[in-house]
């Protein structure tokens, strides 16, 4: 299982936010879109960050509310680490293990593409052991 066949079961859409909106506004779109972290985007559908509902609670306990009025990139993680299509299911979950994050944005040729996270890495693997399984039944079973 790679990521092209996970983002063929669960489809390519991404929250993203653009340059210049405010930690308000990224809090909102999280709460809309209900997801946990929000691609910052450039003017020409590349990765310039991403931003996690973990970023604006420690920017709120390091600051207080007044920081949601400002700009979103000052707390974005600009550094992404990124996968490609051809990524397997072990390859997400060593970069979201060694890294400490759950989200991984898909790029493609420089774009944005669609995006991983560790629940989608989850129910691949568990699908995946459960397919094991099967076939160890019924190879059993067969003889
Ligand atoms: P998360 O576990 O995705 O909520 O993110 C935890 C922290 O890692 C936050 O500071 C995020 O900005 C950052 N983060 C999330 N995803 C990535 C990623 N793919 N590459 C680099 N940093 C990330």
């Amino acid at each position: 299982m790679n990521v092209a066949t996970i983002l063929s079961l669960k489809g390519r859409d991404v929250a993203t936010a653009k340059a210049g909106a405010t930690l308000m506004d990224i809090a909102k779109d999280l709460a809309t879109h209900k997801v946990g972290a929000m691609v910052v985007v450039d003017d020409v559908g590349g990765v310039a960050g991403i931003i996690s509902e973990r970023d604006i609670v420690r920017a709120v306990s390091e600051t207080g509310a007044e920081v949601l009025s400002g700009d979103a990139g000052d707390h974005m993680t600009k550094n992404v680490v990124t996968c490609g299509m051809d990524d397997t299911v072990a390859d997400l979950m060593e970069r979201m293990t060694d890294g400490r994050f759950r989200h991984l944005p898909v790029v493609d040729s420089g774009k944005l593409v669609g995006i991983v996270s560790i629940g989608d890495v989850v129910k691949q693997r568990i699908a995946e052991a459960e397919q094991e399984a099967e076939a160890m039944r019924s190879y059993i079973a067969t003889g």
